[in-house]
């Protein structure tokens, strides 16, 4: 696959768990879904979406957004 074919459907992920739109983080390389307070990894510019590698955001986190 191409890089730039990556990109696109990096623009069309949603949460796997309620279906909602995700916030990139470019600081952590993270795709957040600030309803479910779950952060998303991105590995080599590959999202993991499963929910068993998202982990839970920090208040912080959630009100820094
Ligand atoms: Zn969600």
């Amino acid at each position: 696959m191409q890089k730039h074919e990556q990109k696109l459907l990096m623009g069309l992920l949603v949460c796997p768990i309620c279906k909602g739109s995700l916030t990139r983080v470019q600081a952590s390389d993270e795709l957040i879904c600030y309803p479910c307070e779950l952060a998303f990894p991105i590995v080599d510019d590959i999202p993991r979406m499963l929910p068993e590698h998202a982990r839970q955001i920090s208040l912080e986190e959630k009100l820094d957004r």
